[in-house]
């Protein structure tokens, strides 16, 4: 069975230890960003699972600085001894900014000492060519990887969720950012309403064929305040059993492409916020559960690569 490390399957820890030889860990930021699906330009209510802190739930203080949360996150999680950080500008949409504006948050991030790399999560209908050639610039100083919230190929689930933009955008996106040598991470939700699991998996058989080099898979969660929640409180969907996610999880490592890093394989929702699936609170009795299936199934990533 193919290893990448310990594990059946191209994980981030080792992707991290074989790039930057150490221990590295990630620091979650807030730049204080809005966002185009929020404030009016695209639409005003954001899509439709997106919490009032624009997934950035678990990201620092936006009154801080970037260096001043940069030191917290390093603080906070002194405990896992890392040696080198990811600074993640994981909070709203990180490129609905001027270029003026993004040069000074994302250098600023970048000239910290223990910042190895920087991840800007953003919507790709927010890249257009001057901020690709500032990333492209940035690329030279440390690498800089993008993170795209696609969620899924499918536009019916797509308009439900009131993305906002279409499957040709994170194309064209994606190749421009590709062209200029940048790092593409893309985020999946599995369970999302009304999506079969023939559908999920035809997202993931999609993105082999495009030129990424990471995903994350993302459970669906219910959090309170969204519109989602009231949908959810209608009947109008169920979210997925831990067994089915675990299932589901495995047939998708299954036919991930051995070259894309998988950078997540669940997520756990605020606490305070979440209403379900209550289950993936408990983050690492999930991840114990699926590895377990891929030792049960004897599998690894890229073992059904469909063409
Ligand atoms: S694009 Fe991101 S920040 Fe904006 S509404 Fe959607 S999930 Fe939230």
């Amino acid at each position: 069975m193919r290893r990448w490390g310990e594990k059946p399957y191209y994980s981030f820890n080792y992707y991290l230890q074989q790039t930057f030889g150490c221990k590295v860990y990630k620091v979650a930021l807030n730049a204080g960003m809005s966002c185009p699906n929020r404030d009016g330009k695209i639409g005003t209510g954001g899509c439709i699972f997106c919490s009032a802190g624009g997934s950035g739930d678990f990201a620092g203080d936006q009154k801080c600085t970037i260096t001043e949360q940069i030191e917290q996150g390093i603080t906070g999680t002194s405990k896992f001894h890392a040696n080198a950080y990811v600074a993640y500008f994981q909070a709203y949409t990180n490129t609905y900014a001027s270029v003026k504006r993004l040069r000074a948050i994302f250098t600023e991030a970048i000239q910290h000492p223990k910042v190895a790399a920087i991840s800007i999560a953003t919507r790709p209908d927010c890249l257009d060519e001057e901020k690709i050639e500032l990333l492209a610039e940035l690329n030279q100083v440390k690498p800089v990887w993008i993170e795209l919230g696609l969620q899924t190929i499918w536009e019916e689930t797509a308009f439900y969720i009131r993305r906002g933009y279409k499957l040709s955008c994170f194309e064209d996106a994606c190749s421009q950012l590709r062209k200029k040598g940048l790092t593409v991470i893309v985020h999946v939700i599995l369970g999302l309403p009304n999506e079969t699991k023939e559908q999920m998996l035809a997202t993931i058989h999609y993105l082999n064929h495009q030129d990424i080099q990471g995903i994350k898979l993302q459970l669906l969660h219910v959090l309170k305040g969204t519109d989602l929640a009231l949908d959810y409180e209608a009947g109008n969907f169920q979210v997925l059993e831990e067994e089915e996610y675990v299932s589901l999880v495995v047939d998708c490592i299954e036919r991930i492409s051995p070259e894309i890093v998988i950078h997540r394989l669940t997520g756990d929702g605020p606490k305070d916020l979440l209403i379900a699936p209550l289950w993936s609170t408990r983050k690492m009795q999930v991840l114990n559960e699926i590895h377990h299936e891929l030792k049960i199934r004897n599998t690894w990533q890229g073992r059904i690569l469909e063409v």
